[in-house]
């Protein structure tokens, strides 16, 4: 096993306070030898302030080319016409499966042991943004319409995608996630697709299914009862920053998109400009996102390094931020860490 750093992978140090937990998530994955050999590029605000573009086309082609990247948190300009950027991102790239780990970490909280995974269709649904207004009652704009759409393709590559991930985690249920009662065709050919592509998993892995509202209730009152889950783009949205709330809220939240070319790894929260530059900023998220990009890549050795790093420290209780209760900074936490690493 080589430590040399031989695998492309493209780094978005992000807006806000993406900067300092970047540099934090770098200096661990340095720390265990991370095998990544970076390709540092902008985008987000970074990237309107230099070229007027929050995407940058030096940015999109470096990942293309390494099919693999680490994001930091990006501001969505307000105005001027700018598209939400990690939407386009997941359309450039195709990344159809958006995957949200939501483990307990913090001893003590008011839910132990939660161990679940959301997948959640990326490309379609309520987001694919078809929108309009029309004249009603007198008012030019008196009515606001919104559809969205699913394709029988997609339902059974997100399904797969689940049960794919079930398999090789050692997972051993996924619930469809639905709304077939009411959106009878969306909902429903997410749930008929989805039976289908179960069935071929029949005797491996279980399935069952749930209606998202009695979902979203029972992920409160009996969180323990799920796996993975699956779902529709705007379920598996609100679905799973409620999951996130379970252990820690979005500074301990990480996430990935995942296509078949490309893989682009990230904390869940945003750029946290009332916090940026204070040294006041949580790594954990972007840190565990880091660690499911070491797994991607088949380096679970490091990635277990990391986490069991990361579970000592947060148990140990003395050095955590601001956010987690403590007073910290994120140099602290990174020193920290680095000590904790074996
Ligand atoms: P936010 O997640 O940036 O902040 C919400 C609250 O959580 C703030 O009080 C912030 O200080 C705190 N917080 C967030 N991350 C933290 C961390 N790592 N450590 C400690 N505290 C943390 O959400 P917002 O304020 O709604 O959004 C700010 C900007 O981020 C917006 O421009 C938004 O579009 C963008 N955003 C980007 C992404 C992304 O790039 N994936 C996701 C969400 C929001």
């Amino acid at each position: 096993m080589t430590n040399s750093k031989t695998i492309p992978a493209t780094l978005i140090p992000g807006d806000g306070i993406g900067p300092e937990i970047m540099d934090s998530v770098v200096e661990i994955l340095d720390a265990v030898g991370a095998p990544f050999a970076w390709e540092r590029h902008i985008a987000g605000m970074a990237g309107v302030d230099a070229v007027n573009d929050p995407l940058p086309k030096d940015t999109i082609e470096s990942i293309r080319k390494t099919g693999l990247a680490l994001k930091g948190p990006l501001t969505t300009p307000v105005g001027g016409g700018f598209k939400s950027i990690n939407v386009t991102m997941r359309q450039e790239f195709e990344l159809y499966a958006n995957l949200r780990p939501t483990k307990t970490i913090i001893p003590g909280g008011r839910y132990e042991n939660i161990n679940l995974v959301i997948v959640r269709e990326n490309l379609e649904g309520y987001y694919a943004a078809m929108e309009n207004t029309i004249p009603a009652n007198g008012d030019p704009k008196g009515i606001a319409l919104s559809g969205g759409y699913v394709s029988r393709k997609e339902c059974e590559r997100i399904v797969r995608f689940a049960f794919e991930y079930a398999v090789k985690n050692d997972r051993k249920k996924v619930t469809l996630v639905h709304k077939a009662n009411i959106i009878k065709q969306m909902c429903g050919m997410f749930l008929e697709a989805g039976r289908k592509v179960a069935a071929e998993y029949k005797g491996k892995i279980e399935c069952d299914e749930r209606i998202v509202d009695a979902c979203s209730m029972q992920l409160v009152t009996n969180p323990w009862q799920f796996d993975v889950i699956v779902t529709t783009n705007l379920f598996g949205d609100i679905l799973s920053d409620q999951a996130a709330g379970l252990v820690g809220g979005l500074g301990m939240a990480p996430g990935a998109n995942i296509g078949e070319k490309t893989a682009i790894f990230e904390a869940v929260h945003g750029s946290a400009p009332d916090i940026a530059g204070k040294g006041l900023a949580n790594p954990l998220a972007l840190l565990l996102a880091a660690v499911m990009m070491l797994r991607h890549v088949n380096r679970d050795d490091l990635a277990d390094r990391i986490d069991t790093a990361i579970t000592k420290l947060i148990t140990g209780g003395e050095v955590r931020t601001r956010d987690l209760g403590g007073t910290a900074s994120t140099q602290d936490l990174t020193a920290a860490l680095k000590q904790a690493i074996s």
